[in-house]
């Protein structure tokens, strides 16, 4: 693409390094800046140099925050259960259902060969030292991590190094959708939801 300036070219090579977002749509959104008040452009620069600059991860649990100790160990949490994700977007996702009360662990990622990631390059060794640390009372660990094969690996690690520990492994229920139709399920969901079938309650 020929580009009429070199500052537009530039903003677009910036801007089409995001995911999902490729040269034509960048132009799109460089345009649209520009036709703005200034005040606009300079107040998103500026929140995404705050951001670079100021954001913290909590050092236990590794959520994203904005200080170092974040409100993962607050007294009316749950000290006993700690949930473990991929990512921060996945606490969001289980907080805001108001079913899950207790603590999280953010892994930072999944074990996955073929990408080159291993267990070393995601946080499981903290949270194996947080489950093993003296002053811990947790006695479950929940793993809410993604359905795939790489999913799957983490929690079986996860699951082998905290073998000879009392804490007790689940993973969350996979099974079909709420409004799904049975007919159309996969049957790898449709044989897990049988094999981890729960009781029915009437309530
Ligand atoms: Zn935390």
């Amino acid at each position: 693409m020929e580009y009429p300036s070199k500052l537009v070219e530039q903003a677009v090579e910036e801007i089409s390094k995001l995911p999902g977002i490729g040269k034509k749509s960048a132009l799109r959104l460089v345009l649209h800046l520009l036709k703005q008040p200034d005040s606009q452009t300079f107040s998103l620069t500026e929140s995404l140099k705050d951001l670079r600059s100021n954001i913290k991860y909590c050092s236990i649990c590794h959520i994203i925050a904005d200080t170092e100790d974040c409100t993962c160990k607050t007294p009316s949490r749950d000290l006993t259960t700690i949930c473990v994700v991929e990512d921060t977007p996945d606490v969001m996702a289980i907080r805001n259902t108001g079913q899950y009360n207790g603590m999280f662990h953010v892994l930072g990622g999944r074990i996955s060969p073929m990408d080159g990631i291993g267990p070393e390059n995601i946080r499981i060794d903290s949270l194996i030292e947080r489950v093993k640390s003296s002053d811990s009372q947790v006695n479950e660990i929940i793993l809410a991590l993604s359905s795939t094969m790489e999913g799957d690996t983490t929690s079986f690690y996860i699951t082998k190094m905290l073998k000879d520990t009392k804490v007790k492994v689940s993973t969350i229920a996979r099974g079909i959708p709420v409004g799904g139709e049975l007919e159309f399920a996969d049957e790898v969901t449709l044989g897990r939801s049988i094999a981890t079938r729960t009781l029915f309650s009437a309530e």
